[in-house]
């Protein structure tokens, strides 16, 4: 089927223009696993163009992306996932609010938008399958990872005003849940987690509390 994808790539197999610029978009709205798998397998696999696509993604990484409806190519809400979806329009509109009243932290950002860009290029070992990026919790964060940590890790979660919460994971942990309670230790707004494996580099995340 890589012939149907084509356009994407030069004479020598390696991306052109189009296959970089579409990369680059797709890392920027989180939306990498939705494109064709033969772009993905030759990014992971080509560090040639892969070199080449972090450069373009920390061109495009300080422009906002979440005024665009949807994407031309990759047809997708650039919106984040939700963790609970018991009433999908309530919690876009919570989560919208929160956005839009975030106090954000620029030192966990620029560590998010750099470490965005390695873990699409699967230079990361620790993958983290929740919380999603902007998740909206309520009574708890749940963790859940793709495989078993192979050593401890350190969790922290702070916002704006400091550290709230921090825990050593211990080896073999794939699943962990922080208690968002009680409430007044835990205001509505925007968090982020820090996750650090005693050997590794951090990971970033961030989530949204909403205190009902
Ligand atoms: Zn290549």
């Amino acid at each position: 089927m890589q012939q149907n994808y084509s356009k994407y790539f030069d004479e020598e197999g390696h991306l052109n223009t189009i296959g970089r610029t579409l990369y680059a978009d797709a890392m920027q709205l989180e939306k990498v696993e939705k494109l064709p798998d033969s772009l993905q397998q030759h990014v992971n696999d080509c560090s040639f163009c892969s070199s080449l696509i972090v450069v373009l993604y920390d061109a495009i990484a300080e422009l906002n992306y979440s005024d665009l409806p949807s994407h031309p190519l990759l047809n997708v809400s650039p919106k984040g996932n939700f963790t609970l979806s018991d009433n999908p329009q309530d919690i876009e509109r919570i989560l919208e609010k929160l956005m839009a009243e975030a106090v954000e932290i620029p030192s966990m950002e620029r560590l998010l938008k750099n470490q965005i860009a390695y873990r699409k290029l699967g230079r990361i070992e620790i993958k983290v399958n929740k919380p999603t990026p902007n998740a909206l919790c309520f009574n708890q964060l749940d963790f859940e990872l793709e495989e078993a940590l192979t050593e401890s890790a350190d969790l922290s979660i702070r916002n704006h005003k400091g550290r709230v919460f921090r825990a050593l994971l211990p080896k073999g942990e794939k699943a962990y849940s922080v208690s968002l309670q009680p409430k007044e230790n835990y205001p509505n707004g925007l968090y982020y987690w820090k996750l650090t494996p005693a050997n590794g580099k951090p990971l970033v995340g961030k989530f949204y509390v909403f205190q009902r």
